[in-house]
């Protein structure tokens, strides 16, 4: 058959103005099915562990010493190895951290590298491989139970131990490995662990971390954990006992996983006493080692050594650090079900900050997480004060924040110390033990951690300014450039915008989840059982998403799609709002099948008639032909006498940003009146693009505004409300020219409204002095400017300010003609474009 193009025209037409067409359909509801790895019986569709899950073990013994001298660490270990798995297994896989810094290591290899005009010295060495750092684990034997050599093969920072039998089901395997490693200066290397050197009074401080060999991970998902160290996606570990004896110069104080055994023999009489009196102290902490004797101890160097000896039982690691500068304080804390011990450990570079938050955002973070999980189980958490780093380990952690060398810190440097605290600290719980796989999802310990940090906050510290883990905390990230934004579910080694990807989305989401989409009762009680079902187990990503839904109820495949597996942003616009009233006239009832138009409450303003004057609509009698064989009758009239006086609001919303969302919308009624009004998400389940919905009230709406709050995360708030309140619209009649006679003053307060693509930006622009010679600034959310190149011709003003471009700064050209008392012109970006600006004197 021959179609002619008249008729393929008008096919095309109709496709594109049926908004149920199929191409539309972007599956935004449909289950997740194939994302997810089919159910069984180790890991149910529920969610849960299954009747056959099973996790190995690893027990360690190991004795550790530091030479204070040089630096070098030396270990030997007896590991334990249990297989509780169905499978025999010929060999056993160990993880060699340390190796991420051994000659030719995967991690330097393939980093990107490039020469700019000016670098820093220290960051160039680092940038090319230029530092002279003997890196790396030296292994020194490996050997079984016996004292046999076993053979052993190392693949980077993966070392294969063969036996010379297979591992059977249910059996164990014991072996030893002996090693050292030079420690390296974290100031020059970074990383985590390591020293710093603290010229002034010649001493060091030890954070060790991934210090020994550990054993990998083999579990029914991935079989042996298989993926290299190569620095972002951290760790995979196995729980087991862990008994460590660490040698250190006599005069060092030891923080560590676990308990300490022998307190009696490596403390003082005093300091005994008062760590026994911290563990019934609850309301503040006690000092076990005070600043003064710190600094007294800072002093000299013992030439003698002692050992500490720590135990701790179900962890997934083990770290510690070592110094003769620290003071220590700790308290405990009362929970429903336990006491741990909150304890600080920090040199005195860290007061008077440290001893004012750091036990106390312990005891905070304590509280709050095992109200919305489970008590915490360990016996001690512990902070320890390590420049320039926020580190997590089992009930340890490392973290920055330090005054200025007198003492003094800002409300900044106070903020980011508790947030680093509450956050590690936080650690414990996600992924120490709900110990999901570092190794492959950042956001299945960072987003979950990062969103219970933000919550341990907003309860505990109501004074801090909340962004971070928030849906407006995100806004500028997920509307960014697609091309550097991939989704949640993106392996560890492959995220772009590490921070926003893995920390700041995935909290935002669980934040909308809870306040928007499940509300707090059923999301608490879901995330609860989550954490319950997996603590001390190796959860995946689909038991989290597959226990939110089995605990609650809520269908969340289309949640997990878009914010998880998706780089969409929630962008919803309210584009068009009618008002109409029924005709109350007899006759009308009559007058069937009529189609009437809508009184538009327009943007702007322009037709503001539309506000007083809704358009008319009938209401007919049901007809005895859509009642088929039912005998009974609707009563018409009483329908018609319910909603005779109402006013009735057909929004349509169309979604902009293409992820799906709730929405959460609120009327301003012309009495000043309020009421919002929730729509769940699946409103769009049958046109993902453009839906409408009418809603009716006894008073008459003046205005609608979508997400005045900002809960869900929308990046465009311009198009949010309506009518519009739009200041460049009200503008749109401005029509002067450039006149360089004109006489014209600019002293004073301008509003200020810029249009930029992120939608409006609002400030103030103040002028002071007389022409020719003003001084001005500009003020926005952004923060505050001084103008420079500050001209008037005529009646055009030209001004400029620079802005920090992280780490560059940006020039940006301002022109705007001056009428009256308005100005309208342009804002010009170096290479990035321009927008409008408008304002009015105040
Ligand atoms: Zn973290």
């Amino acid at each position: 058959m021959k179609i002619s193009r008249v008729f393929l025209l008008l096919a095309m037409l109709i496709a594109a103005g049926n908004s149920w067409a199929q191409e539309d359909w972007e599956k935004k509801f449909e289950q997740l099915g194939q994302e997810l790895p089919t159910p069984n019986s180790y890991r149910t569709g529920s969610g849960a562990p299954g009747e056959a899950y099973w996790q190995q073990r690893a027990d360690y013994k190991i004795n550790v010493s530091i030479d204070d001298k040089t630096q070098v660490l030396t270990g030997s270990e007896t590991i334990t190895y249990h297989n509780n798995s169905p499978h025999p297994l010929r060999y056993l896989w160990v993880q060699l951290d340390q190796n991420v810094r051994a000659k030719d290591n995967l991690s330097d290899q393939t980093k990107n590298s490039s020469i700019r005009d000016s670098t820093a010295a220290k960051f160039f060495a680092s940038n090319v491989n230029a530092i002279d750092y003997d890196g790396g684990f030296k292994i020194k034997s490996v050997k079984d139970a016996s004292g046999k050599d076993l053979p052993h093969m190392i693949n980077r920072t993966m070392m294969r131990v063969d036996l010379a039998t297979p591992l059977k089901t249910g059996e164990n395997f014991t072996f030893s490995i002996d090693w050292s490693y030079n420690i390296y200066d974290r100031m020059l290397i970074g990383g985590r662990g390591g020293y710093e050197y603290f010229p002034s009074d010649d001493n060091y401080a030890y954070t060790c971390a991934q210090w020994y060999p550990r054993m990998a991970v083999y579990d029914d998902y991935e079989g042996w954990q298989n993926k290299q160290f190569i620095g972002r996606g951290e760790f995979a570990l196995t729980f087991g006992n862990f008994e460590v004896n660490i040698t250190v110069p006599s005069d060092h104080i030891v923080a560590a996983t676990g308990t300490l055994e022998n307190a009696k023999e490596v403390l003082t009489k005093d300091q005994y006493d008062r760590l026994q009196k911290a563990k019934s102290t609850y309301d503040a902490p006690v000092f076990i080692v005070t600043e003064k004797e710190a600094r007294e101890k800072e002093k000299s160097k013992s030439s003698k050594t002692a050992t500490w000896q720590f135990k701790a039982d179900m962890v997934r690691d083990f770290a510690f650090a070592s110094s003769r500068k620290y003071i220590w304080d700790a308290q405990a804390v009362k929970l429903p079900t336990a006491t741990p011990l909150a304890m600080s450990f920090y040199p005195k570079e860290g007061n008077p900050l440290w001893e004012r938050e750091s036990t106390k955002a312990i005891k905070n973070t304590l509280e709050v997480y095992s109200e919305r999980t489970f008590d915490y189980p360990y016996p001690v958490a512990i902070s320890v004060n390590a420049a320039n780093q926020g580190m997590e380990y089992p009930m340890i952690c490392f973290n920055y924040g330090r005054p200025d060398a007198k003492g003094n810190y800002s409300d900044r440097v106070r903020d980011g110390n508790i947030s680093v605290i509450v956050h590690e600290v936080g650690h414990n719980y996600f992924p120490m033990i709900v110990n999901s796989d570092e190794r492959q999802w950042t956001w299945m310990d960072e987003g979950l951690n990062t969103f219970l940090e933000k919550e341990t906050k907003r309860e505990r510290y109501p004074e801090l300014d909340l962004v971070w883990g928030t849906p407006k905390g995100v806004v500028s990230y997920m509307k960014g450039d697609k091309k550097y934004i991939r989704p949640i579910m993106t392996n560890s080694e492959q995220i772009m915008q590490f921070g926003p990807n893995a920390y700041g989305k995935p909290a935002a989401a669980l934040t909308v989840l809870r306040e928007v989409v499940m509300g707090p009762e059923l999301f608490d009680a879901s995330f609860k059982e989550y954490a319950n079902r997996w603590k001390f187990k190796h959860p995946k990503p689909a038991d989290f998403f597959r226990t939110m839904e089995d605990a609650s109820a809520v269908d969340l495949d289309w949640f997990w799609r878009g914010w998880f597996y998706g780089i969409d942003n929630v962008d919803v616009s309210v584009d068009e709002v009618k008002w109409y009233r029924m005709r109350n006239e007899e006759g009308d009832i009559e007058n069937k099948g009529r189609t009437v138009a809508g009184g538009n409450m327009t943007a702007g303003g322009s037709d503001a008639t539309g506000l007083d004057n809704p358009e008319p609509f009938s209401l007919t009698e049901t007809s005895d032909r859509f009642y088929g064989e039912f005998m009974n009758r609707v009563d018409d009239k009483a329908i018609m006498a319910k909603l005779a006086d109402k006013n009735f609001y057909q929004i349509k919303f169309t979604n902009q940003g293409g992820l799906v969302t709730p929405l959460i919308i609120e009327f301003t009624f012309k009495d000043g009146t309020k009421q919002t009004e929730k729509i769940p998400a699946e409103i769009w389940r049958m046109n993902e693009k453009e839906v409408t919905k009418v809603f009716y009230f006894d008073k008459e709406v003046a205005s609608v505004a979508l997400d005045p709050e900002e809960l869900t995360g929308d990046t465009n708030l311009k198009d949010n409300v309506f009518p519009r309140d739009d200041m460049m619209s009200k503008f749109d009649s401005f029509r002067a020219t450039a006149d360089a006679n004109a006489n014209v003053e600019i002293a004073g307060t301008w509003s200020f409204v810029a249009d930029t693509p992120q939608g409006e930006t609002k400030g103030e622009l103040i002028f002071d002095g007389k022409k020719g010679k003003y001084k001005g600034t500009l003020t926005t959310d952004m923060g505050s400017y001084d103008l420079r190149d500050i001209t008037l011709s005529g009646n055009v003003l030209k001004f400029t300010f620079d802005v920090d471009g992280g780490g560059q700064t940006i020039a940006i050209n301002s022109e705007a003609i001056v009428d009256g008392d308005r100005y309208k012109g342009k804002m010009n970006i170096q290479s990035m474009g321009s927008f409008e600006i408008v304002g009015m004197k105040q």
